[in-house]
């Protein structure tokens, strides 16, 4: 649905946008993870249409971006980081007046303005100056006016940033409720959002694509670890020994108990195999687990090879 080819993009010496390339298959919510000034924002620019890329293509549906702008740009719903809303206008007001620039036939302009006011829950409050609402209800504004003309495709950059707790999650929630009709990117850069929010994860940094990757994928690894109550003779060696392992680590800092990280072939599935040696070895065990990566594990490892 979404396909963007080497897709690069400089300010002046600042290249904002690294030769990207990503795939985004319909129904999906991706987020996109990267620290500040990373590019998220100006990859967003470039899908929406609203920047041009200096090479490469974006398609959506096979239309592109740039060639095709205005087709494109129908199918798109965008909500930039800061979102112009109009403070002196009602809610309702202001999204007729998107409804209008968004060349809504104008039969159909009304009962835009109501469905998306409701999708987003802000019918008690729709004749109220925007200016008067709180930063959360302002943000379901945003939302509102980017799926007004109700878009396969949805682009939110940092959608819940700025907001209080209580408002991140009803955010969160409106965008799963969103994502039922629509394929969604999002960006952010905190990393329990995107584990709230979707299974695919793209990380970016300093405008290079660093992972692309389902959250299940990168979170586990092919190792194990072993704890004992007590060392045991022998213990690496018979560890090293077994099928599928290719290396072991007996880690003595900081650990009361004896911890063996295992490492172990791709898709080798040692555990099992762990087990059965500790029980053949009558070994005291305390714990066996795999060694499962969490998403801030990844980012710190990215960040630190930059
Ligand atoms: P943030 O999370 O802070 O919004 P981001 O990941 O969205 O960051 P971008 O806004 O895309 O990152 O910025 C990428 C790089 O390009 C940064 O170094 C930024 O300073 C620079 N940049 C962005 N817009 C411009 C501009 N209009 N002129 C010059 N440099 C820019």
């Amino acid at each position: 649905m979404i396909e963007i080819r080497d897709l690069s993009k400089s300010y002046g010496e600042i290249h904002a946008l690294k030769s990207a390339t990503i795939d985004i298959q319909k129904g999906e919510i991706v987020g996109l993870l990267g620290p500040n000034g990373a590019g998220k924002t100006t990859l967003m620019k470039l899908i929406t249409g609203v920047l041009e890329p200096d090479s490469g293509s974006v398609l959506i549906n096979g239309l592109d971006i740039v060639k095709d702008r205005a087709k494109v740009q129908a199918k798109i719903g965008y909500l930039p980081e800061n979102a112009p809303l109009y403070p002196e206008l009602s809610v309702q007001d202001y999204l007729l007046m998107m409804a209008e620039l968004r060349l809504i036939e104008p039969d159909k302009k009304i009962p835009a303005v109501i469905d998306a006011i409701h999708a987003v829950n802000l019918s008690e409050v729709s004749v109220r100056p925007i200016g008067q609402l709180s930063k959360g209800m302002r943000q379901r504004v945003g939302l509102a006016q980017a799926i007004l003309h109700k878009p396969e495709i949805l682009i939110l950059d940092e959608p819940t940033v700025g907001l209080d707790p209580t408002q991140i999650i009803e955010i969160r929630q409106l965008i799963k409720n969103l994502a039922k009709q629509s394929t969604i990117l999002f960006s952010t850069h905190i990393l329990s959002e995107v584990e709230a929010l979707c299974d695919r994860v793209i990380m970016i940094m300093n405008g290079k694509i660093k992972a692309d990757s389902r959250l299940s994928k990168l979170a586990n690894t092919d190792n194990a670890i072993l704890i004992l109550d007590e060392d045991r003779p022998n213990t690496v060696n018979l560890l090293k020994k077994l099928e599928g392992v290719v290396g072991v680590n007996r880690e003595v800092d900081n650990h009361e108990f004896p911890h063996f990280f295992i490492q172990g072939q791709p898709a080798a599935d040692i555990t099992p195999r762990i087990f059965q040696l500790a029980v053949e070895n009558n070994w005291p065990v305390r714990e066996l687990r795999k060694d499962i990566h969490t998403l801030e594990s990844v980012f710190n490892e990215l960040a630190i090879s930059e």
